[in-house]
Protein backbone atom coordinates (compact mmCIF):
# COMPACT_ATOMS: atom_id res chain seq x y z
CA UNK A 1 0.00 0.00 0.00
CA UNK A 2 1.83 3.25 -0.72
CA UNK A 3 1.94 6.02 2.40
CA UNK A 4 -1.34 7.65 3.46
CA UNK A 5 0.64 10.66 4.18
CA UNK A 6 2.96 10.98 1.01
CA UNK A 7 1.23 8.92 -1.82
CA UNK A 8 4.09 6.92 -2.52
CA UNK A 9 5.62 3.07 -1.73
CA UNK A 10 8.80 3.10 0.20
CA UNK A 11 11.05 2.78 -2.71
CA UNK A 12 10.03 -0.68 -3.88
CA UNK A 13 9.88 -1.72 -7.51
CA UNK A 14 10.26 -5.05 -9.14
CA UNK A 15 14.40 -5.58 -9.91
CA UNK A 16 15.43 -2.79 -8.43
CA UNK A 17 19.04 -2.45 -7.93
CA UNK A 18 17.46 -2.90 -4.22
CA UNK A 19 16.55 -6.90 -5.53
CA UNK A 20 19.97 -6.65 -6.98
CA UNK A 21 21.75 -6.16 -3.98
CA UNK A 22 20.10 -8.62 -2.04
CA UNK A 23 20.88 -11.29 -4.70
CA UNK A 24 24.87 -10.36 -4.65
CA UNK A 25 24.25 -11.21 -1.05
CA UNK A 26 22.72 -14.71 -2.41
CA UNK A 27 25.99 -15.22 -4.69
CA UNK A 28 28.21 -14.90 -2.37
CA UNK A 29 26.84 -17.42 0.43
CA UNK A 30 25.85 -20.09 -2.74
CA UNK A 31 22.32 -19.41 -2.06
CA UNK A 32 20.34 -20.78 -5.57
CA UNK A 33 17.02 -19.15 -4.18
CA UNK A 34 15.34 -17.53 -1.28
CA UNK A 35 11.60 -18.34 -0.23
CA UNK A 36 9.81 -15.48 1.67
CA UNK A 37 6.43 -15.83 3.17
CA UNK A 38 4.25 -13.38 4.82
CA UNK A 39 6.03 -10.89 6.94
CA UNK A 40 7.71 -7.84 7.17
CA UNK A 41 10.42 -9.55 4.79
CA UNK A 42 7.33 -10.24 2.41
CA UNK A 43 6.25 -6.56 2.67
CA UNK A 44 9.96 -5.19 2.39
CA UNK A 45 10.47 -6.77 -1.02
CA UNK A 46 7.11 -7.71 -2.43
CA UNK A 47 5.15 -4.69 -0.99
CA UNK A 48 2.45 -7.64 -0.11
CA UNK A 49 0.95 -7.37 3.28
CA UNK A 50 -0.55 -10.60 3.46
CA UNK A 51 -2.14 -12.39 6.21
CA UNK A 52 0.36 -15.45 7.23
CA UNK A 53 -2.48 -17.95 7.13
CA UNK A 54 -2.39 -21.97 6.35
CA UNK A 55 -2.42 -21.66 2.73
CA UNK A 56 1.51 -20.70 1.35
CA UNK A 57 2.05 -17.75 0.50
CA UNK A 58 5.28 -17.56 -0.51
CA UNK A 59 8.02 -14.83 -2.78
CA UNK A 60 10.70 -17.38 -4.83
CA UNK A 61 13.79 -15.03 -5.06
CA UNK A 62 16.12 -16.89 -7.65
CA UNK A 63 19.79 -15.93 -7.72
CA UNK A 64 19.11 -15.38 -11.35
CA UNK A 65 15.74 -14.97 -13.27
CA UNK A 66 12.89 -13.78 -12.23
CA UNK A 67 10.98 -13.71 -8.91
CA UNK A 68 7.67 -15.63 -8.85
CA UNK A 69 5.29 -14.87 -5.97
CA UNK A 70 3.28 -18.06 -5.54
CA UNK A 71 -0.74 -17.33 -3.17
CA UNK A 72 -3.62 -19.42 -2.95
CA UNK A 73 -6.25 -18.94 -5.86
CA UNK A 74 -8.99 -17.55 -3.72
CA UNK A 75 -6.87 -14.74 -2.76
CA UNK A 76 -5.15 -14.20 -6.46
CA UNK A 77 -6.61 -10.72 -6.29
CA UNK A 78 -4.58 -9.52 -3.40
CA UNK A 79 -1.10 -10.91 -4.50
CA UNK A 80 -1.76 -9.00 -7.81
CA UNK A 81 -3.01 -5.66 -6.12
CA UNK A 82 0.66 -5.67 -4.50
CA UNK A 83 3.43 -3.90 -5.21
CA UNK A 84 4.68 -6.65 -6.85
CA UNK A 85 1.77 -7.54 -8.70
CA UNK A 86 0.90 -4.21 -9.49
CA UNK A 87 4.94 -3.57 -11.29
CA UNK A 88 4.24 -6.73 -13.76
CA UNK A 89 5.57 -9.58 -11.41
CA UNK A 90 4.93 -12.99 -11.93
CA UNK A 91 1.66 -14.23 -10.15
CA UNK A 92 1.40 -18.10 -9.97
CA UNK A 93 -2.00 -19.60 -7.92
CA UNK A 94 -2.62 -22.71 -6.51
CA UNK A 95 -6.10 -24.49 -6.57
CA UNK A 96 -7.12 -26.22 -3.20
CA UNK A 97 -6.12 -29.14 -4.67
CA UNK A 98 -2.68 -28.35 -5.80
CA UNK A 99 -0.22 -28.81 -3.54
CA UNK A 100 2.18 -25.74 -3.59
CA UNK A 101 5.49 -26.85 -2.04
CA UNK A 102 6.00 -29.17 -5.32
CA UNK A 103 5.19 -25.93 -7.44
CA UNK A 104 7.89 -24.16 -5.45
CA UNK A 105 10.54 -27.01 -5.93
CA UNK A 106 10.24 -26.96 -9.54
CA UNK A 107 10.73 -22.79 -9.16
CA UNK A 108 13.75 -23.75 -7.39
CA UNK A 109 15.07 -26.40 -9.15
CA UNK A 110 15.02 -24.46 -12.38
CA UNK A 111 17.60 -22.04 -10.80
CA UNK A 112 20.84 -24.58 -10.79
CA UNK A 113 22.52 -25.56 -7.55
CA UNK A 114 22.85 -24.04 -4.39
CA UNK A 115 21.12 -23.84 -1.06
CA UNK A 116 17.57 -22.72 -0.32
CA UNK A 117 17.30 -19.87 1.92
CA UNK A 118 13.96 -19.38 4.06
CA UNK A 119 13.07 -16.34 5.78
CA UNK A 120 13.87 -16.17 9.24
CA UNK A 121 10.20 -16.31 11.06
CA UNK A 122 9.24 -18.92 8.40
CA UNK A 123 6.56 -21.53 10.23
CA UNK A 124 8.69 -24.63 11.42
CA UNK A 125 6.02 -26.67 9.27
CA UNK A 126 6.95 -25.12 6.05
CA UNK A 127 11.00 -25.43 6.85
CA UNK A 128 10.07 -29.34 6.73
CA UNK A 129 7.59 -29.43 4.04
CA UNK A 130 10.36 -27.46 1.74
CA UNK A 131 12.70 -30.04 3.30
CA UNK A 132 10.86 -33.10 1.77
CA UNK A 133 10.74 -31.56 -1.66
CA UNK A 134 14.20 -30.36 -1.72
CA UNK A 135 15.70 -32.93 -0.21
CA UNK A 136 19.22 -32.17 -1.66
CA UNK A 137 19.10 -28.47 -1.02
CA UNK A 138 21.36 -27.01 2.27
CA UNK A 139 18.85 -24.69 4.27
CA UNK A 140 20.04 -21.45 5.54
CA UNK A 141 18.44 -18.42 7.11
CA UNK A 142 17.66 -15.54 4.52
CA UNK A 143 17.66 -12.93 7.42
CA UNK A 144 21.56 -12.20 7.29
CA UNK A 145 20.88 -11.18 3.33
CA UNK A 146 17.69 -9.75 3.25
CA UNK A 147 18.84 -7.35 6.71
CA UNK A 148 21.85 -6.47 5.04
CA UNK A 149 19.46 -4.24 2.22
CA UNK A 150 16.53 -3.43 5.02
CA UNK A 151 19.21 -1.85 7.45
CA UNK A 152 19.84 0.51 5.11
CA UNK A 153 16.61 2.80 4.76
CA UNK A 154 16.36 4.74 1.43
CA UNK A 155 15.01 8.49 1.50
CA UNK A 156 11.09 6.97 1.31
CA UNK A 157 11.95 4.95 3.80
CA UNK A 158 13.59 7.27 6.02
CA UNK A 159 10.33 9.98 5.52
CA UNK A 160 8.03 7.18 6.36
CA UNK A 161 9.68 7.31 9.49
CA UNK A 162 9.49 10.60 9.97
CA UNK A 163 5.76 10.32 9.47
CA UNK A 164 5.83 7.59 11.85
CA UNK A 165 7.71 9.62 14.52
CA UNK A 166 6.20 12.77 14.14
CA UNK A 167 2.62 10.62 14.59
CA UNK A 168 3.55 9.23 17.72
CA UNK A 169 4.83 12.38 19.47
CA UNK A 170 1.84 14.15 18.88
CA UNK A 171 -0.08 11.16 20.71
CA UNK A 172 2.97 11.89 23.47
CA UNK A 173 1.48 15.99 23.48
CA UNK A 174 -1.94 14.31 24.12
CA UNK A 175 -0.42 12.56 27.54
CA UNK A 176 -0.59 14.91 30.05
CA UNK A 177 -4.03 15.35 29.68
CA UNK A 178 -4.53 12.11 29.60
CA UNK A 179 -3.28 10.54 32.58
CA UNK A 180 -4.83 11.54 35.72
CA UNK A 181 -4.16 10.86 39.73
CA UNK A 182 -6.34 7.99 40.64
CA UNK A 183 -6.59 6.23 36.97
CA UNK A 184 -5.15 3.22 36.74
CA UNK A 185 -2.17 1.89 34.44
CA UNK A 186 -4.45 0.36 32.11
CA UNK A 187 -7.28 3.04 32.01
CA UNK A 188 -4.59 5.08 31.00
CA UNK A 189 -3.11 2.84 28.28
CA UNK A 190 -6.53 2.53 26.79
CA UNK A 191 -7.13 5.91 26.24
CA UNK A 192 -3.30 6.53 24.92
CA UNK A 193 -4.32 3.45 22.93
CA UNK A 194 -6.87 5.46 21.12
CA UNK A 195 -4.77 8.15 21.03
CA UNK A 196 -2.24 6.29 19.08
CA UNK A 197 -4.81 5.59 16.29
CA UNK A 198 -6.29 8.78 16.19
CA UNK A 199 -2.77 9.82 14.96
CA UNK A 200 -2.94 8.08 11.69
CA UNK A 201 -1.54 4.57 12.72
CA UNK A 202 -3.90 1.52 11.58
CA UNK A 203 -2.51 -0.69 14.62
CA UNK A 204 -1.41 -0.25 18.44
CA UNK A 205 2.01 -2.31 18.71
CA UNK A 206 2.55 -1.40 22.67
CA UNK A 207 1.35 0.58 25.53
CA UNK A 208 3.53 0.97 28.64
CA UNK A 209 2.16 2.86 31.38
CA UNK A 210 5.06 2.16 33.90
CA UNK A 211 3.83 4.02 36.94
CA UNK A 212 5.99 4.83 40.17
CA UNK A 213 7.50 0.99 41.07
CA UNK A 214 6.47 -0.57 37.79
CA UNK A 215 8.94 2.04 36.13
CA UNK A 216 11.66 -0.69 37.25
CA UNK A 217 10.73 -3.09 35.23
CA UNK A 218 11.51 -2.04 31.76
CA UNK A 219 9.10 -4.04 29.71
CA UNK A 220 6.01 -3.38 32.02
CA UNK A 221 2.78 -2.71 30.07
CA UNK A 222 0.27 -1.66 31.95
CA UNK A 223 -1.71 -3.10 35.05
CA UNK A 224 -4.12 -2.32 38.25
CA UNK A 225 -1.75 -0.16 39.84
CA UNK A 226 -3.85 3.02 40.86
CA UNK A 227 -1.39 6.05 39.26
CA UNK A 228 -0.75 8.30 42.86
CA UNK A 229 0.68 11.94 43.22
CA UNK A 230 4.48 11.63 43.22
CA UNK A 231 4.74 8.92 40.97
CA UNK A 232 7.10 9.32 37.89
CA UNK A 233 5.48 7.52 35.14
CA UNK A 234 7.11 5.84 31.85
CA UNK A 235 5.26 5.82 28.71
CA UNK A 236 6.88 4.25 25.79
CA UNK A 237 4.39 3.26 23.02
CA UNK A 238 4.24 2.70 19.46
CA UNK A 239 2.31 1.45 15.92
CA UNK A 240 2.00 0.55 12.60
CA UNK A 241 1.52 3.35 10.16
CA UNK A 242 -0.40 2.76 6.50
CA UNK A 243 2.80 2.68 4.88
CA UNK A 244 4.16 -0.43 7.58
CA UNK A 245 6.77 1.67 9.09
CA UNK A 246 6.97 1.50 12.90
CA UNK A 247 6.72 4.70 15.45
CA UNK A 248 8.39 3.62 19.14
CA UNK A 249 9.34 6.73 21.49
CA UNK A 250 9.63 6.73 25.04
CA UNK A 251 8.86 9.75 27.43
CA UNK A 252 9.04 10.25 31.73
CA UNK A 253 6.32 11.95 33.32
CA UNK A 254 5.81 12.86 36.98
CA UNK A 255 2.60 13.22 38.40
CA UNK A 256 2.96 16.40 40.27
CA UNK A 257 6.49 16.87 42.17
CA UNK A 258 9.06 14.34 41.72
CA UNK A 259 11.70 13.45 45.20
CA UNK A 260 14.85 15.10 44.40
CA UNK A 261 17.16 12.08 44.28
CA UNK A 262 14.53 11.10 41.04
CA UNK A 263 15.54 14.13 39.36
CA UNK A 264 19.27 14.44 40.05
CA UNK A 265 19.35 10.80 38.46
CA UNK A 266 17.03 11.59 35.64
CA UNK A 267 19.18 15.18 34.47
CA UNK A 268 22.30 12.53 34.13
CA UNK A 269 20.03 10.43 31.63
CA UNK A 270 19.07 12.94 29.76
CA UNK A 271 22.76 14.61 29.46
CA UNK A 272 23.66 11.01 28.17
CA UNK A 273 20.59 10.33 26.00
CA UNK A 274 21.63 13.19 24.07
CA UNK A 275 25.08 12.80 23.91
CA UNK A 276 24.84 9.14 22.74
CA UNK A 277 22.48 10.81 20.20
CA UNK A 278 24.81 13.67 18.88
CA UNK A 279 28.05 10.67 18.88
CA UNK A 280 26.32 8.66 16.39
CA UNK A 281 28.05 8.87 12.94
CA UNK A 282 29.07 6.61 10.23
CA UNK A 283 31.85 4.03 11.37
CA UNK A 284 30.96 4.52 15.24
CA UNK A 285 30.38 1.29 16.52
CA UNK A 286 26.84 -0.20 17.39
CA UNK A 287 28.96 -0.94 20.90
CA UNK A 288 30.07 2.33 21.15
CA UNK A 289 27.42 4.14 20.87
CA UNK A 290 26.16 1.99 23.55
CA UNK A 291 29.33 2.77 25.62
CA UNK A 292 28.79 6.48 24.97
CA UNK A 293 25.52 6.49 27.30
CA UNK A 294 26.81 3.93 29.84
CA UNK A 295 29.80 5.82 30.27
CA UNK A 296 28.47 9.05 31.20
CA UNK A 297 26.22 7.55 33.66
CA UNK A 298 28.81 5.40 35.50
CA UNK A 299 30.29 8.70 36.97
CA UNK A 300 27.21 9.60 38.71
CA UNK A 301 26.61 7.75 42.06
CA UNK A 302 22.94 7.00 42.98
CA UNK A 303 22.94 6.57 46.55
CA UNK A 304 26.05 4.21 46.84
CA UNK A 305 25.86 2.51 43.10
CA UNK A 306 26.54 3.66 39.83
CA UNK A 307 24.05 4.71 37.69
CA UNK A 308 25.09 2.85 35.17
CA UNK A 309 24.19 -0.24 37.03
CA UNK A 310 20.39 0.50 36.71
CA UNK A 311 21.07 0.78 33.12
CA UNK A 312 20.05 -2.93 32.23
CA UNK A 313 19.38 -3.29 28.92
CA UNK A 314 20.91 -2.14 25.26
CA UNK A 315 20.98 1.57 24.13
CA UNK A 316 19.17 0.06 21.16
CA UNK A 317 17.47 -1.14 18.05
CA UNK A 318 17.05 -0.98 14.39
CA UNK A 319 13.47 -0.28 12.88
CA UNK A 320 11.38 0.33 10.36
CA UNK A 321 8.81 -2.85 9.11
CA UNK A 322 9.35 -4.06 12.56
CA UNK A 323 9.73 -2.21 15.62
CA UNK A 324 12.78 -4.44 16.62
CA UNK A 325 14.77 -5.44 13.83
CA UNK A 326 18.83 -4.60 13.12
CA UNK A 327 21.34 -3.31 13.60
CA UNK A 328 21.22 -4.31 17.76
CA UNK A 329 23.34 -1.79 19.74
CA UNK A 330 24.75 -3.44 22.33
CA UNK A 331 28.07 -4.27 23.86
CA UNK A 332 29.72 -7.20 21.82
CA UNK A 333 28.11 -5.53 18.64
CA UNK A 334 31.37 -4.21 16.89
CA UNK A 335 29.58 -3.63 13.28
CA UNK A 336 29.64 -0.28 12.58
CA UNK A 337 26.39 1.95 11.88
CA UNK A 338 26.27 3.09 8.31
CA UNK A 339 24.57 5.86 6.58
CA UNK A 340 20.79 5.32 6.10
CA UNK A 341 20.74 3.03 9.43
CA UNK A 342 17.59 4.70 11.60
CA UNK A 343 17.30 3.00 15.51
CA UNK A 344 16.74 3.94 18.61
CA UNK A 345 18.30 6.08 21.07
CA UNK A 346 16.80 5.19 24.36
CA UNK A 347 18.99 4.68 27.83
CA UNK A 348 17.07 4.60 30.99
CA UNK A 349 17.92 3.74 34.43
CA UNK A 350 15.24 1.27 36.43
CA UNK A 351 16.03 0.95 40.57
CA UNK A 352 14.00 -2.09 42.19
CA UNK A 353 11.31 -1.09 44.10
CA UNK A 354 11.19 2.52 43.46
CA UNK A 355 10.93 3.90 40.06
CA UNK A 356 12.58 3.85 36.65
CA UNK A 357 12.85 6.49 33.67
CA UNK A 358 13.69 5.82 29.54
CA UNK A 359 14.21 8.35 26.83
CA UNK A 360 13.65 7.11 23.93
CA UNK A 361 14.38 8.74 20.25
CA UNK A 362 14.23 7.55 16.59
CA UNK A 363 17.96 8.64 14.60
CA UNK A 364 18.81 7.74 11.37
CA UNK A 365 22.30 7.98 10.36
CA UNK A 366 23.06 10.20 7.59
CA UNK A 367 26.50 10.69 5.50
CA UNK A 368 28.16 13.40 8.12
CA UNK A 369 26.47 12.58 11.38
CA UNK A 370 22.57 12.14 12.88
CA UNK A 371 19.48 12.92 12.40
CA UNK A 372 16.88 12.46 14.76
CA UNK A 373 13.34 12.40 13.70
CA UNK A 374 11.92 13.21 17.08
CA UNK A 375 11.56 16.99 17.79
CA UNK A 376 9.84 16.72 21.10
CA UNK A 377 11.83 18.11 24.57
CA UNK A 378 13.69 15.52 26.57
CA UNK A 379 12.76 17.25 29.78
CA UNK A 380 10.81 15.40 32.69
CA UNK A 381 7.19 16.49 31.67
CA UNK A 382 4.92 17.18 34.97
CA UNK A 383 1.41 16.87 35.39
CA UNK A 384 -0.40 18.42 37.16
CA UNK A 385 -1.57 16.81 40.65
ZN1 LIG B 1 4.98 8.48 3.53
ZN1 LIG C 1 10.13 2.03 23.00
ZN1 LIG D 1 12.52 1.00 21.38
Amino acid sequence: MPCAKCGTFYGWSVETDLIDRMRQGMRDRGVAAMVVTPGADLRFLADYDAKALERLTALVIPATGSSVLIAPQLEEGEARESGFGHAGGRVVTWTETEDPFSIVATIVDETGPGALAVDDHMWAQRVLRLREVLPEREQVLAGAIISEVRQRKTSAEVEHLQHAASAIESVHARVPDIIKVGMTEAEAGRLIAEAIIDAGHVSVDFVIVASGPNGANPHHAVSDRVIESGDPIVVDIGGTMPSGYRSDCTRTYVMGEASEDFLQAYAVLQAAQESAVGFVAPGRTCEAIDAHARDLMTTYMFEETPLSEYFIHRIGHGIGLESHEEPYLVAGNTDPVESGMAFSIEPGFYVPGRFGARIEDIVVCTPDGVRNLNLSSHDLVRIPA
